[in-house]
Parts: structure tokens; sequence; C-alpha cells
């Protein structure tokens, strides 16, 4: 049993390396960006609570996202392990990921930190944003506010996760293959 967070800014490639390290490893993938974008899609009562934070580029309140992934727990029970992508973003949802793992006899193992610079990322972005589909990708302004959601809101976390020695910053710029050698290497160092 493991349990990742993927964590770093938008563009960072995490969508792209959970892919592999899923695989790699037989994990579940949560993504909390998917997962609300397909409440917005099917135009749940989540999706509409969630919907002008997103179109925004902000983030969506603490206790929506925690009650969300709260339920995707309890409906994975069987699990081999989480991929966590794009959450924790806040500090209380780090803490409260803690305990719902703690209800279910399990821990994060290693919090991936994918690093790669503001200037890319805007690059990243705007490019994906051609293809994706995403309205939040193709504004120079959203991409900004998401961006600085991240390093006020969401850096912190880092921090939370070095306090439990689980940090692991990854050189997020190079060839994606390189990207995920670092990464398992990381991972496993941190397997129980
Ligand atoms: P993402 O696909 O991860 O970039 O997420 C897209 C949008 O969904 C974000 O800009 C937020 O509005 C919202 N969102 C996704 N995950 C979270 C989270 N863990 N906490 C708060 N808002 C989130």
């Amino acid at each position: 049993m493991v349990n990742i967070v993927l964590f770093g800014p938008p563009g960072a490639g995490k969508g792209t390396q959970s892919e592999n390290i899923i695989n790699k490893y037989g994990l579940k993938h949560i993504s909390t960006g998917d997962l609300f974008r397909k409440h917005l899609g099917e135009g749940t009562h989540l999706g509409k609570k969630a919907q002008s934070y997103m179109d925004n580029g902000k983030l969506v309140p603490d206790e929506v996202v925690i009650g969300m992934v709260a339920d995707f727990l309890d409906d994975n029970e069987g699990a081999e392990g989480f991929i966590f992508d794009g959450f924790p973003r806040t500090v209380a949802q780090a803490e409260a990921l803690d305990e719902l793992l703690e209800e279910h006899d399990q821990h994060i193992h290693c919090m991936v930190m994918l690093d790669v610079p503001q200037d890319e990322l805007r690059k990243r972005l705007l490019e994906r944003g051609k293809t994706s589909g995403r309205a939040d990708d193709q504004n120079v302004e959203k991409i900004n506010v998401r961006i600085q959601e991240y390093l006020d809101k969401t850096l912190p976390v880092a921090g939370y996760y070095q306090g439990q020695n689980k940090t692991c910053k990854i050189n997020g710029v190079g060839t994606i293959e390189g990207i995920f050698a670092d990464i398992v290497s990381e991972i496993d160092n941190h397997l129980d």
C-alpha cells in the first residue's frame, strides 16, 4: 500500500506524471480538479458550488473539497493506494487528509513536488489551453490568479509535509522519462 501526494503549481506536469506513477504502482488516481470538472459537466449541486471559484481561478472552499475527497475514499475502500493530484492545496486540506487516511488505517508516504519556474508555467498553460478546452488555461489573467493562489495558499503545504520528512523536490523541467525516473527513485526511498 502506498499513498502519494503529487504537488506543484498549475502546469508543472502533475497530470502527465500521475499517469506514469499509477501504471508503475497500481494506484487509484484522485484529481480534485477532474472531479470538479465532472461535477460541473453534470450540473450537480457540488458543481454549482465550485463553479464561480473555478471560473475565477480561485481555490474552492476547503469544506467542499474535503467532503468530496472523503466520499471518494469511502467509495474506493479496497484500493491498493492513492495518488492525490491537485490535493491538498491548503494546510487545512493536508491536515484533513491525514485524519481521513488515519480513519482508513493509512498514511501519506511521500509528497512529490514538481519544481518549475513561473515563466515556463505560463508558457505551458497557454500552450495546453489551445487543445485542453479549459477556459482557465486560455487567459493570462486567470493563469496569474491561479499561480498567485498557489504561492499564497498552496506552497505552505510543502512546509507541512517537510515537517513530517515527506517532501521530495523534483526538477520538473526536462524529459518526461527523466523526471519520472527521479520521481520513482524518491518514492522508492520513502516506502515502508
Ligand atoms: P486543477 O485541474 O487541479 O488545475 O484545478 C482546477 C480548479 O479546480 C482550480 O483552479 C480550483 O478552482 C479547483 N480545485 C481543484 N482542486 C482543488 C483543491 N484541492 N482545493 C481547492 N480548489 C481546487
